[in-house]
């Protein structure tokens, strides 16, 4: 509480995610610009993709524009159709899905797991059940936190289906000892200002399908022909990196390990923190799993939640002593000048796609009213029906930038505290 009392508002903010540059990165940059590499092509773009594959594990990486860039690209390699049903994980940031669109296909979401906040293997299963045709599934690892890979990879194989992993939020995250962004047939990082390492933008697809790898080398600048002029056979995109973010990325790959471990500690101090409070952090199967804890979240207990509504844009919340709500606690952290941020709102709640099917773990989400009323469905096993907008509307992202210091996050548990 004294620590409260000390500050009305941290003088810089503290960022949920931003970037730490270290010094390299600046001289990989200078290089590209001395040698006038200024363009598409270069060392920096070809060290990349082969530092990539190194951590990894994958066999082949191609370096894009965008972490959608390269999902994009991934879904075309799957070869989604016009009218194409698509499994996609629905606690996700709509870059996973809306690439499917572009390609004409339709988003049939799978609601979410309470283990990792993943998709539920269980309602995949199910969602082949109702959907049989559907031969492609994109999944994301939520906040650097790996879903049941194993069991979602061995329930795409019994259906025949193309994986695609959405790595983008999880890479250096491991799953059974093997790195996230391999465990489908394609696979997507990115390096947006706020991941894990960033080249202030830029993305990679991985693969070990060296064909696959080539087609996508090809769309990704212009889809060209080897003829003297500009001859297309297939349409085109201007998507590769640009060797000047590649030199950003080369100098922060180094300190890939650095940025989890500085990740860890936050979670591992909000936990602390927290473990007299009636929350728990975003939770991961520690026996099987390295996160690379991008995000810390909290999720309250549902016993300790005030009233709190959401329309469209906007929010309302009632006080309550012993209680509190998302909301609650992210205005206690914006008056501070700390960023907090609710969680990814599920896929199936979008205005955007209402109307796309949603599979729970009990079948057709669509087909049953009730799960949208807050408090509303429970499933046999007495949980919520939807999972996603349970988890929606009691969780929340904490600051988790790795550049605040133990000082800042202990004030900013204490503000927590004080909510409640
Ligand atoms: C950031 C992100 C993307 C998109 O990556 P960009 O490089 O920003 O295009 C895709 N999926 C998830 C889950 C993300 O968090």
């Amino acid at each position: 509480m004294n620590n409260i009392k000390k500050i009305n508002k941290f003088k810089n903010k503290v960022w949920l995610a931003s970037p730490t540059m270290h010094g390299e990165e600046l001289q990989y940059v200078t290089e590209a610009y001395n040698t006038n590499w200024m363009s598409t092509v270069g060392a920096n773009i070809n060290e990349v993709e082969r530092i990539a594959c190194e951590k990894t594990g994958c066999h082949y990486a191609v370096a894009l524009s965008s972490g959608t860039a390269a999902l994009h690209m991934a879904v075309k390699l799957a070869g989604i159709k016009k009218g194409d049903k698509v499994f996609c994980s629905d606690m996700t940031f709509d870059a996973t899905v809306n690439p499917v669109v572009y390609e004409g296909g339709e988003p049939i979401f799978i609601d979410t797991e309470y283990d990792t906040w993943n998709m539920d293997p269980v309602a995949l299963e199910k969602g082949f059940e109702i959907y049989p045709e559907v031969r492609v599934v994109v999944l994301a690892n939520l906040y650097g936190t790996p879903g049941k890979l194993d069991e979602l990879k061995a329930i795409c194989d019994k259906h025949g289906a193309v994986l695609v992993e959405d790595a983008a939020e999880s890479l250096g995250a491991a799953y059974k000892g093997i790195q996230t962004g391999t465990f489908g047939d394609y696979n997507v990082i990115s390096f947006n200002g706020n991941k894990i390492i960033t080249g202030s933008s830029g993305g990679m697809l991985l693969t070990n399908d060296g064909e696959a790898a080539k087609k996508v080398k090809k769309w990704s600048t212009q889809a060209r022909e080897a003829a003297p002029w500009y001859q297309h056979e297939e349409i085109g995109y201007n998507y590769r990196m640009s060797n000047v973010i590649a030199g950003v990325v080369r100098g922060q790959f180094p300190y890939l390990d650095e940025h989890i471990e500085g990740k860890k500690a936050i979670y591992e101090r909000y936990k602390e923190g927290f473990k007299d409070l009636p929350v728990c952090m975003n939770p991961y199967d520690a026996k099987n799993s390295e996160p690379n804890f991008w995000l810390s979240c909290m999720l309250i207990e549902p016993e300790a939640m005030c009233k709190q509504v959401r329309g469209e844009q906007e929010y309302l919340y009632l006080s309550e002593t012993g209680k509190s709500c998302p909301h609650e606690i992210l205005d206690a952290l914006t008056k501070v000048n700390a960023e907090g941020r609710p969680i990814w709102k599920p896929m199936h709640m979008q205005p955007l796609y209402r109307m796309n099917g949603f599979v729970t773990r009990e079948g057709n989400g669509r087909a049953n009213t009730n799960a949208y009323i807050e408090g509303g469905a429970v499933g046999k096993d007495g949980n919520p029906l939807d999972v996603g907008m349970d988890i929606f509307h009691r969780g929340l992202c904490l600051p988790s930038d790795i550049k605040m210091t133990e000082e800042e996050q202990e004030i900013i548990i204490e503000i927590v505290k004080a909510c409640f």
